[in-house]
């Protein structure tokens, strides 16, 4: 089956994993650390200017994909609050043994409460599990784009980009 940006509009795993935006396995084991999942050559760089790390490169061609220094990452958060396109979310691959917690952009109301269970969505839209939410950000330098915390299992740590209440 056909897959892709190009075909459906949703980056598949193979151009995921060859965006410079992508942390290493490695990294993902050291604990949270950003993911940035922006593939289009457009003329952005906010992620860029709002890390304090030195951990997003874009550099003087403004229309280059970001590229991730993982090891700089420290997943203040940032980053997803200042991306007009909601393509950066934090992953923490070690938060227990079964679940880890992905960090994800939400500009909905009501905003879920801690403890609350969550519809979890893939790229693509589909339900793929429920979630749990354990912390909602929302300081002024996220300039009104919280960063709901939700623990997932494991396993669709690097599937679950969406919630729903
Ligand atoms: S989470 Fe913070 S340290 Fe990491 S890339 Fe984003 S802005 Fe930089
Ligand atoms: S701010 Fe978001 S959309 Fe813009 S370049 Fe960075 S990751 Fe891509």
């Amino acid at each position: 089956m056909a897959e892709g940006l190009i075909i459906t509009g949703v980056l598949s795993k193979e151009e995921l994993s060859r965006l410079p935006g992508m942390p290493s396995e490695e990294r993902l084991k050291e604990g949270a650390v950003v993911v940035i999942e922006c593939a289009e050559e457009i003329p952005c760089n906010p992620c860029e200017s709002a890390c304090r790390q030195g951990a997003i490169m874009i550099g003087e061609n403004i229309n280059a994909i970001p590229a991730l220094t993982g090891d700089l990452c420290t997943a203040c958060g940032l980053c997803i609050a200042a991306c007009p396109g909601q393509a950066i979310f934090i992953v923490d691959m070690t938060y227990s043994d079964t679940e880890a917690v992905v960090q994800l952009p939400y500009e909905f109301l009501p905003l879920p409460g801690r403890g609350a269970t969550v519809k979890c969505l893939n790229r693509q839209g589909e339900v793929v599990s429920s979630g749990r939410v354990v912390k909602v950000v929302n300081p002024k330098s996220y300039d009104r784009t919280p960063v709901v915390w939700v623990a997932v299992p494991k396993e669709l740590a690097m599937e679950v980009r969406a919630i729903r209440l």
